[in-house]
């Protein structure tokens, strides 16, 4: 398990960046996970129960690991039509899994909740998924549902999303365009300094927001479909982001896993995140 302590660490951004590193209390980051998430259903390749596998062999035994209940069909109706839900659910292998991860997302949103971070390690993945449309290995929007979930329950007023996968996560932002107490920021670059620039450009962002949602992709890694990070700067991240709930939320803040494919590092470069999010060193 991760100790907690009060710790403040001579820690070194990535580039000469105007982000200044406060002392942050160490927590655990709780792993939102169920060995269903490693099973095979109908999708691509590439999004293959070694994805989770990888990851939950790098995490055990650093971080303490839940296991989620499936979500509620009235969840999934929170964002998608009934003839969406229908759709995943002639699916007879995907349709618990699916259901699964949204409610994988639903418990690391509600663990945030108390201030302390968490991470959804969840397949499939969900920010291509709109109201009626899904594409890109995903179904259901699980993001999409785990906020507007807490929300609808008077949880939380104005959360800020930020999704950091190489691809632009169009059904979270179909379904929250127009919204004001929702703001969800793609970070879309190719460079990795200035990628990294966007990303605390984002949290600058001066609302009063009560709650700091990733949609934590890491197909943006070196090895990976993006080419642009190196595996430090997802601790860079995870670290500035945890920094920003801190300040503003009393440290509620939350990640799902959107894609991330190369899997000789995907554990690797997730840990490194995770460590950032528990406002810990660069490890
Ligand atoms: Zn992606």
């Amino acid at each position: 398990m991760a100790k907690i302590s009060w710790a403040s660490y001579p820690l070194k951004p990535a580039f000469s960046l105007p982000l200044v590193y406060r002392p942050c209390k160490i927590t655990e980051v709780k792993v939102v996970y169920h060995p269903l998430y490693a099973s095979e259903y109908p999708t691509a390749f590439v999004e293959c129960p070694e994805r989770v596998e990888v990851i939950r062999k790098e995490l055990e035994g650093l971080y303490p690991f839940v296991e989620p209940s499936t979500a509620r069909e009235e969840d999934v109706l929170l964002v998608h039509s009934q003839g969406l839900l229908e759709e995943v659910r002639a699916v007879a292998p995907l349709y618990p899994i699916a259901m699964l991860a949204v409610g994988g997302a639903i418990e690391a949103a509600r663990i945030a909740l108390g201030g302390e971070p968490a991470f959804a390690l969840i397949r499939p993945p969900g920010h291509h998924a709109s109201p009626d449309h899904y594409w890109g290995f995903c179904f259901f929007n699980n993001m999409a549902i785990a906020v507007e979930r807490l929300i609808r329950d008077g949880e939380v007023n104005r959360v800020l999303i930020l999704d950091i996968d190489l691809h632009y996560g169009d059904g979270t932002a179909n379904f929250f365009s127009g919204r004001q107490d929702v703001t969800v920021v793609n970070i879309q670059e190719e460079d990795r300094e200035r990628f990294i620039r966007r990303v605390f450009e984002a949290l600058e962002d001066e609302a009063p927001y009560d709650m700091v949602a990733v949609s934590a992709g890491f197909d943006r890694y070196r090895l990976d479909w993006g080419g642009t990070l190196e595996g430090e700067d997802f601790w860079t991240i995870g670290r500035a982001i945890r920094q920003k709930a801190d300040e503003v939320c009393s440290g509620r803040c939350f990640a799902v896993l959107e894609g991330g494919y190369y899997l000789p590092h995907l554990g690797r470069n997730v840990r490194l995140f995770l460590e950032g999010l528990a406002g810990g060193r660069n490890g």
